[in-house]
């Protein structure tokens, strides 16, 4: 299946210049999105994946799925303020601005092999982000994957040596 066919372009959103992905058009279509799930599951299986985490919102709707196939856990990452137990939280900045991310420190225990997922790879802001919160609490990364990666940002080369796996670039 050519993923890239599911997906709009759309211009100038959320600030003119930018051309955003939007992945709605392919959550919309059963087929296409239980085939990406499922492609992105063949891509990572090797990795050894204890537990998955996604950043919200659009890390939900890729992970969560992702992690049901894989047969292990799932772990939001969210904005901050919205979890209710005790956090740890990290600034990141995004393509488009400046954000804080949050997990339950409980979430993740020391040396659970983790899979990060989230629907698009940027400038890798959000990703680098997710990682620290993971490695502060003793998790080791052992992959992220992605439904895109925007290869012009360069979003990978800030993941140091993590297994990265996407599904479409641009
Ligand atoms: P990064 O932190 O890598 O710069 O940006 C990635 C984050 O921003 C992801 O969580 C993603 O959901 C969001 N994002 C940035 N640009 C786009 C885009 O064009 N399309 C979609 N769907 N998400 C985007």
């Amino acid at each position: 299946m050519n993923f890239k066919d599911y997906i709009r372009v759309i211009p100038d959103f959320p600030q003119p210049g930018i051309r955003f992905k939007d992945i709605t058009t392919l959550l919309k279509d059963g087929e296409a999105y239980r085939a990406a799930i499922e492609a992105l599951k063949e891509g990572v299986k090797h990795l050894e994946i204890d537990i998955v985490a996604g950043p919200e919102a659009r890390g939900f709707v890729i992970g969560a799925p992702l992690a049901l196939s894989l047969g292990v856990g799932f772990v939001p990452i969210r904005k901050s303020g919205k979890l209710p137990g005790e956090t740890i939280e990290a600034s990141y900045d995004l393509e488009y601005g400046k954000d804080r991310l949050a997990m339950h420190k409980d979430a993740i225990s020391p040396g659970q092999r983790v899979l990060i997922a989230d629907d698009l790879l940027a400038t890798g802001g959000t990703i680098s982000s997710t990682m620290n919160l993971i490695k502060s609490v003793g998790g080791e990364v052992a992959g992220a994957s992605f439904l895109i990666e925007l290869s012009y940002l360069s979003g990978r080369d800030k993941l140091n040596g993590v297994d990265v796996f996407s599904l479409v670039t641009y």
